[in-house]
């Protein structure tokens, strides 16, 4: 075995320390350049595991610019897909989006099904630093979907993992945001997830996942309260943490230890191992966990009258969330300028090679990257209210405006409707994710050119999309719901794949003129209701409620 494959071992492994040692003592001799784009390929994806991301940032970004040198398609899409992911434990949502989405267009091209699984599995969790965990599981389904049809397994664990954790944190985003309705179902799909991930990590024999899943289990139970549950597992957890030398997980498994004592009323224990965790300088410790364990003993110490803590921590976690931010910004100037100096140095390789072709490969790639340069500009203006598939505002725009428009209910009244594309999960299985993107981005002009007025039309998750028109009664609003359930019908979308049939079914509610509107989850849930019945009446039609 020759001594790259002995380090890409360790690294299937789940040892990635040895890995990284292994990997770049290579480094400096590896000179064919397959060779290199492995080794560097395999740093960017285990240094992140180390918390070592400026190093896994350099690393890819090297990998990134030599597959482009080289044209090795398969190759590229790798390293993109791993340098989504360092940006995404950056929390640099934007530019783990732009790599996510370059990996799974490459992958499309290639017709290459697995790396469009990966490539999936990094939107979601682009979607997730980009603060949207609820279309992060959604699209983490779709690589899901392709996992357990092709029988990749580690794809399918991952996918299951990261759906877990996304869940968690949505729990944890309608908990700070005081939404209590739906937490307790997405706090159940929590545990569901979580512990479907355990059964399959179990079923692979696999340590590391194991411990994985199980710290995502945990989070669930405790989110949920049931200490009586999630204490054994813990131990598991601890336990196989442990024994794997997997550091990351031991330090998460820490603070639910703290949270757990906390959950229990053993407050004095909470606090000592919060602030013992807190003591601890560990380099793979993340910002994240020292926010958590902050936001612990502030709530700790809270819940227990003693104010003069509670507010001394909570200046704590401020301070420390200031220094996230800084640090953000500081890792983004960090990521330019390492582009910047590989850029040159590649430039300088390049003179010192006088290698005509490669000059004129350089060329036309500088060229497109001047023009890609451009295009993300523009892009990641538009990314923060827009849906990148179909163009429409997204969700967050949408529930920006709500508020606005059932303001205006003062005056006129307000039509909302939830617009759900039928049996969409089949137009997948039968001709492919590819497809069923070009459904969704064909729907989404169709809604467009039909509703040039329309106050809002916005893509509300995965295939359901939302419309609101103010100033229609509730007959105006029929018609025109109908008008356009009609023209999906009837467009012909065998265009885009041989048998292709597309219908919709449409539930809205009118929120009549008065003093007092309510908040628009209200309005949004009576919307869902009468989407419930069009699907129950048997679908392509229009309810209202
Ligand atoms: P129903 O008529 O009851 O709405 O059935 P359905 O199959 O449309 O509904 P279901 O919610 O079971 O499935 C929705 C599917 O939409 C599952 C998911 O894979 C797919 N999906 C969600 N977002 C996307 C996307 O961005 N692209 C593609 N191709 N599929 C998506
Ligand atoms: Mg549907
Ligand atoms: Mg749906």
């Amino acid at each position: 075995m020759s001594a790259l494959a002995r380090a890409l071992a360790h690294q299937s492994r789940g040892e990635h320390r040895q890995a990284v040692d292994a990997l770049q003592a290579q480094l400096p001799s590896l000179t064919d350049e397959q060779d290199r784009i492995e080794a560097l390929l395999a740093l960017t994806r285990s240094l992140p595991r180390l918390g070592r991301l400026p190093e896994a940032m350099r690393t890819g970004t090297e990998a990134l610019h030599l597959a482009e040198l080289m044209d090795d398609l398969p190759r590229l899409c790798d390293v993109r897909a791993a340098m989504a992911a360092v940006y995404a434990h950056m929390e640099i949502g934007r530019e783990a989006m732009e790599q996510a989405l370059g990996a799974l267009e490459l992958a499309r091209s290639l017709s290459d099904l697995p790396r469009e699984g990966w490539a999936l599995a990094r939107v979601g969790t682009a979607y997730l630093a980009l603060g949207d965990p609820v279309q992060a599981r959604e699209t983490t389904q779709q690589a899901r979907e392709i996992a357990q049809a092709q029988g990749l397994v580690e794809l399918e664990f991952s996918c299951l993992n990261n759906q877990a954790y996304f869940t968690v944190e949505e729990g944890e985003q309608l908990t700070r945001e005081g939404d209590f309705d739906r937490l307790p179902m997405v706090q159940a799909m929590a545990q569901t997830l979580a512990q479907d991930a355990v059964s399959l990590a179990q079923r692979e024999n696999q340590p590391y996942w194991q411990a994985l899943a199980l710290s995502n289990l945990v989070d669930a139970l405790l989110q949920s309260g049931d200490c009586a549950r999630a204490e054994p597992l813990l131990l598991a957890e601890m336990e196989m943490a442990e024994r794997g030398g997997f550091a990351t997980i031991a330090l998460e498994a820490r603070l639910q230890n703290a949270q757990l004592a906390a959950a229990r009323g053993q407050t004095d224990e909470a606090l000592s191992l919060a602030e013992d965790l807190l003591h601890d300088n560990h380099p793979g410790k993340a910002r994240r966990l020292e926010r958590r364990t902050l936001q612990l003993l502030y709530q700790a110490c809270k819940q227990r009258g003693r104010s003069d803590a509670a507010l001394h921590h909570l200046e704590r976690l401020l301070d420390a969330e200031r220094r996230a931010m800084r640090q953000g910004q500081a890792l983004q100037t960090q990521v330019l300028l390492i582009r910047q100096e590989i850029q040159s140095a590649m430039t300088r390789a390049a003179h010192a090679q006088a290698d005509a072709q490669a000059a004129r490969q350089r060329a036309q790639w500088l060229e497109m990257e001047q023009q890609r340069l451009q295009e993300r500009l523009l892009r990641t203006e538009r990314a923060a209210l827009e849906d990148w598939l179909t163009r429409l505002a997204n969700r967050r725009h949408a529930e920006d405006a709500l508020p606005w428009l059932l303001q205006r209910t003062h005056t006129e009244p307000l039509a909302l409707a939830l617009l759900d594309i039928d049996h969409f999960k089949q137009v997948n299985d039968r001709f492919g994710h590819a497809v069923g993107d070009r459904v969704l981005r064909e729907f989404a002009d169709l809604l467009r050119q039909q509703l040039r007025g329309a106050d809002l039309l916005a893509r509300w998750g995965g295939e359901e999309f939302v419309l609101a028109l103010a100033g229609q009664g509730a007959r105006q609003a029929m018609n025109i719901l109908e008008r356009l359930r009609r023209t999906v019908q009837s467009h012909p979308w065998h265009h885009l794949a041989e048998g292709l049939a597309v219908t919709t079914s449409i539930g809205f509610t009118l929120q009549p003129v008065g003093p007092q509107p309510p908040v628009w989850p209200v309005v949004m849930q009576r919307a869902d209701q009468a989407l419930y019945r069009a699907k129950a009446g048997g679908r392509n039609q229009v309810a209202s409620a």
